[in-house]
């Protein structure tokens, strides 16, 4: 079976050498070395000042909103990964659903002053695919209508526009390092500030609000174990060969595929991409479910990313109507995409496609 995506494993014996310590030192969780060795090196790496390590990417969009003490009704997008629409429904809030831009398959930003409502307290976006958000707009309008802004970029590790890691960007960032992400730590995730005073706040909220025996806030536990900080450290270190590897796989697809008859979501000027998907958009739903079925006859999996749009699930009540979302979440198809993917799969893939599309 070909799956859409394949986490990278280390050589064993270099995790391994990471569990030999890990049994001298008996300290497994509670920020131990690792984890805190882990946090410098992403923040050397990304070039960004600090990043919280915690237990998964959804946790880290909750405890987001709380920190920054949204309610109310926050203004996000319906195309993205189901944990965006969930954490602002498990924090008490409303999502608002803002329709997407059609070239990028971000958060259209033109259409959210439109959305803001005197309960309106924030801004949740998403970085689709690792896409950048129109950044500036977003904050213009934030700081205007006094809103906060976060970002999930569970996508986009590695990711950076202008010149600045996408990390930087907005109130709050979030990433996921999920097994089936970019960069992984098995299960795992991050939340970056560039403010002191949040920084601070967010380090208690992810563990129990305590420090010692101090007590200054309530809080959840969100911490993440040294052996996944051992993972991510070993991930770390090969990542840029992973994205350059994406990369390849990537161009080998644009080069194959007809891409005359499909649509792609476009990357704006000044992005330093991460190649974390592969999204093709066809004619129409049943052509899409043609080739879906097409390849997993040949024991090949791609997935429906993202479908359905998020104003349309179940347990939303009276959602906003978004067109464009709508119409591209029943076309999208991702490909399988991770660094291994065989030139010959990349070849049967392209070439089933093509006859069908
Ligand atoms: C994967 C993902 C998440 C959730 O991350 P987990 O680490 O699986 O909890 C949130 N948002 C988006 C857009 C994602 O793709």
């Amino acid at each position: 079976m070909i799956n859409v995506t394949q986490s990278y494993l280390p050589p064993i014996e270099e995790y391994s050498d990471y569990l030999k310590k890990l049994w001298e030192s008996k300290w497994l969780t509670n920020r131990g070395v690792l984890v805190n060795e882990l946090e410098k090196e992403i923040c050397k790496k990304l070039n960004i000042e600090h990043l919280l390590f915690v237990s998964n990417g959804t946790i880290a969009i909750q405890i987001a909103i709380k920190a920054l003490e949204l309610s109310g009704e926050i203004i996000t997008t319906p195309f993205s990964y189901v944990a965006t629409t969930t954490s602002i429904l498990w924090e008490n809030c409303k999502p608002v659903f803002c329709d997407i831009d059609d070239k990028t398959f971000c958060i259209d930003a033109d259409k959210i002053e439109s959305l803001i409502t005197l309960k309106t307290t924030g801004i949740l976006a998403t970085h689709v695919y690792g896409i950048p958000c129109e950044v500036e707009k977003i904050e213009a309008i934030a700081k205007k209508h006094n809103l906060k802004v976060i970002y999930d970029a569970a996508h986009a590790f590695g990711v950076s526009y202008k010149n600045k890691n996408i990390f930087s960007y907005g109130d709050i960032s979030t990433c996921s390092f999920h097994a089936t992400k970019v960069f992984h730590t098995i299960e795992g995730g991050s939340i970056t500030t560039n403010n002191k005073e949040l920084k601070d706040k967010l380090f208690l909220y992810h563990a129990f609000g305590h420090i010692g025996d101090d007590y200054f806030s309530y809080g959840v536990n969100a911490k993440n174990s040294e052996f996944h900080a051992a993972m991510g450290l070993c991930v770390l270190k090969v990542i840029d060969q992973l994205i350059e590897k994406r990369k390849i796989v990537t161009e080998k697809y644009n080069s194959l595929i007809n891409l005359n008859k499909i649509q792609q979501p476009n990357l704006p000027k000044e992005t330093v991409y991460n190649f974390a998907y592969y999204p093709v958009i066809f004619e129409n739903e049943s052509v899409l479910l043609k080739i879906k079925e097409a390849l997993f006859k040949e024991k090949i999996n791609t997935r429906r990313y993202f479908y359905p749009s998020l104003n349309n699930l179940p347990y939303v009540k009276k959602a906003e109507v978004c067109k464009v979302s709508e119409d591209i979440s029943r076309r999208v198809l991702c490909l399988p995409l991770y660094p291994d993917l065989e030139q010959k799969n990349i070849e049967k893939i392209s070439a089933i496609i093509n006859a069908n599309i």
